[in-house]
């Protein structure tokens, strides 16, 4: 017996069995049944939304590190990584994990940012006025008309060569203001698998939102 995920129930029984013996077997089975949609219905209500609790992987540069939460309260409260794991000291973690981790990606990618546009802007001689990080949840990057770039703090999350691509796209945007087919081929010569992360974002932003 099996539940889609549009809670029909699917039962497998050989060719012949009759109706009757198909349907006293669901409702034997119906407590079960029922259980089961129900957990099913919790586990959509959480989707998209992050659980906070330990065994959860967060992602940093492109790699999942598992949490580990706990309350110490002699410690201070507040998230660490170190050793590949993230450490949350809080004794609500629901309620306060969530702006924790925005806090830590946001000061990794006022960190990170600021250091990768240079050295990207040098090589390609484009220089961009000011950089800023913003909190977006699905606008990666953006190049204003006076060449002030935007980055999420969110994009930490993903791959550095995923990280370059949006760099080098807004980067771009100092030249090309359009995403006309030079645009494009700009891109290219210095990125000649620029699609491949395109897609990247395309396919794994979502997990990205915490
Ligand atoms: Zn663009």
């Amino acid at each position: 017996m099996q539940i889609t995920r549009q809670s029909d129930v699917i039962v497998s029984v050989p060719y012949f069995t009759p109706t009757s013996e198909i349907k006293s077997f669901i409702e034997q089975k119906y407590d079960w049944i029922q259980k089961n949609i129900q957990r099913q219905k919790d586990e959509q209500d959480h989707a998209g939304e992050k659980l906070y609790i330990s065994g959860q992987y967060f992602y940093y540069l492109g790699i999942p590190y598992p949490l580990e939460v706990f309350f110490r309260q002699n410690l201070p409260p507040g998230l660490v990584f170190w050793s590949n794991r993230f450490y949350l000291n809080c004794n609500d973690q629901q309620a306060k994990g969530k702006s924790y981790f925005i806090e830590w990606y946001k000061s990794k990618a006022g960190e990170y940012f600021p250091r990768r546009v240079d050295s990207l802007s040098n090589e390609l001689r484009l220089q961009p006025r000011h950089i800023r990080i913003t909190s977006a949840q699905t606008r990666w990057g953006s190049c204003s008309g006076e060449n002030n770039l935007a980055f999420s703090f969110r994009l930490i999350m993903a791959p550095q060569a995923v990280i370059d691509y949006v760099i080098i796209h807004e980067l771009m945007h100092i030249k090309e203001k359009n995403h006309s087919s030079q645009f494009w081929k700009l891109i290219e010569t210095v990125m000649p698998e620029y699609k491949l992360h395109r897609h990247w974002l395309k396919a794994h932003g979502h997990k990205f939102i915490l």
